[in-house]
């Protein structure tokens, strides 16, 4: 019966766009209309780069731009909304809240209908309120100011690329369809260093992987490709330099720029926060892994997109999910006496204690889910997300589910069930991203999954 009903949604969903989507192409008026924008946010002076505890001095160079990029959708019933992808490492809430309340105003969009995406590169920016207890600058006593005045002007930077992109679309057609490439490697199951001999044993890797690469395309009436949202879940850490770049999904995107001029390539990170691209740390290796991406993105867009139907329904929710453990102030005390970031944090945490301050006992974890067509679920869940929910919700809601991680908000790791239980980094990392626990409440998975039905039986 479900099989049935999938067909008949999907024969469905062809004749609703040959209809009105591409009928158009032979005189009418298309039902979508795409709208798309770049802009380039390549820091101008030297700055601390996000991402690795281990850097110890400011960035020195680049080897690609970094950008902000927008793709605006717009149906004929009025349903508006926006993706934006960027460079960059994850915002934090701070700057997502001011840019999707200065954004919400300008274009009098909901707060559902702006999807705020980063690709996790960790040869970005640092930004402000973002992991700081991590990054040792005391030497560099200019970086926070620098890092402000980088962050402000980016909070403008997106909302101007995303009002632009919004305010000039045109007729076109909307298009989905799922790729695969296997760079990814559970990380947390095989260690990073035999990865290329149990390669070469021909074994198998051991550990939950995600290899779909899920792909949004726009095209123009007439065919030409307008843009192509592609994600891939895998920490994008090939390289640990000092130069700025987007990792292997900088190099994706350029690699399809070039195939497709005109046509703008948006990358977003899937649920990878446990998967690394292994071997790394060459550029070779960084180049060969963007390759790799955008031949799988093209194989889809030549051969296997199904049309969407002009029609977009968004929903979004703040979950208030509760912390676990919290630290006590003897244990603090012993972690400030070390070295590091754990001491910077306990120092920080106590701090706020001795300043009367009250820790919170939760956190405001962003869900959002769109339905595009009669047939595209998509998931978009804040933090660092461990591959599991990508596996867990393509077989609750379907194989054509995407689930997007590191949107609208990076506050942390988002384990599993399965992962919180065996524990180590992923677990928690909770003194990283400076938050006032040792990790989330054993039920996060299902308060998480519970949030994202709610909101799938919303845009039904
Ligand atoms: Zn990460």
């Amino acid at each position: 019966m479900r099989l049935l009903d999938s067909l008949l949604k999907t024969i469905l969903s062809i004749l609703l766009v040959l209809v009105l989507g591409l009928a158009p192409a032979r005189g009418g008026e298309p039902a979508w209309k795409v709208g798309t924008a770049r802009t380039k946010i390549t820091p101008q002076e030297p700055l601390w780069m996000a991402g690795y505890g281990g850097r110890d001095r400011p960035s020195e160079g680049t080897l690609h731009d970094l950008w902000v990029k927008a793709l605006a959708l717009d149906t004929a019933d009025g349903g508006q909304a926006v993706i934006v992808t960027t460079d960059l490492l994850g915002f934090p809430k701070g700057l997502a809240d001011r840019i999707c309340a200065e954004l919400g105003k300008r274009c009098r969009l909901d707060r559902s209908r702006i999807m705020l995406t980063s690709s996790h590169t960790h040869c970005g920016p640092v930004l402000q309120a973002g992991l700081t207890d991590i990054y040792p600058m005391e030497k560099f006593p200019e970086q926070p100011a620098r890092i402000e005045a980088y962050s402000a002007e980016l909070v403008q930077k997106v909302v101007d690329t995303a009002a632009k992109a919004l305010s000039a679309t045109e007729p076109g057609t909307l298009w989905c369809g799922e790729g695969k490439t296997e760079f990814a490697v559970n990380r947390r199951n095989n260690a990073e260093g035999q990865v290329e001999e149990i390669r070469k044993r021909g074994e198998a890797l051991r550990g939950p992987v995600e290899h779909s690469v899920p792909v949004l395309a726009a095209r123009a009436p007439d065919g030409a490709p307008r843009a192509v949202v592609f994600g891939y879940a895998c920490h994008n850490t090939t390289l640990s330099f000092y130069q700025w770049c987007g990792d292997y999904s900088g190099f994706a995107q350029l690699d399809l720029q070039e195939r497709h001029p005109g046509m703008l390539a948006m990358f977003y990170m899937g649920c990878g926060s446990d998967q690394n691209p292994l071997p790394r740390r060459t550029v070779e290796l960084c180049q060969k892994y963007g390759s790799m991406l955008a031949g799988a993105v093209d194989e889809v867009l030549a051969k296997s997109l199904r049309p969407i139907a002009p029609r977009i329904r968004t929903a979004f929710e703040v979950l208030d999910l509760p912390f676990g453990e919290q630290p006590t102030r003897e244990e603090l005390e012993e972690m400030a006496k070390k070295s590091g970031y754990t001491a910077r944090w306990a120092k920080r945490l106590l701090d706020e204690l001795d300043a009367g301050r009250a820790w919170a006992k939760s956190y405001p974890y962003p869900v959002q889910v769109w339905k595009l067509g009669e047939e595209q679920l998509w998931i978009v869940l804040g933090g660092e997300v461990v591959v599991d929910y990508a596996i867990r919700f393509k077989s609750q809601f379907g194989p054509r589910t995407w689930v997007t991680g590191y949107a609208n908000d990076v506050m942390s790791y988002i384990p599993s069930h399965r992962v919180w239980e065996e524990g180590r980094y992923e677990a928690g990392a909770f003194s990283v991203y400076g938050l006032p626990a040792e990790r989330w409440c054993e039920d996060i998975e299902e308060r998480i999954a519970a949030c994202a039905e709610r909101l799938a039986a919303r845009v039904k």
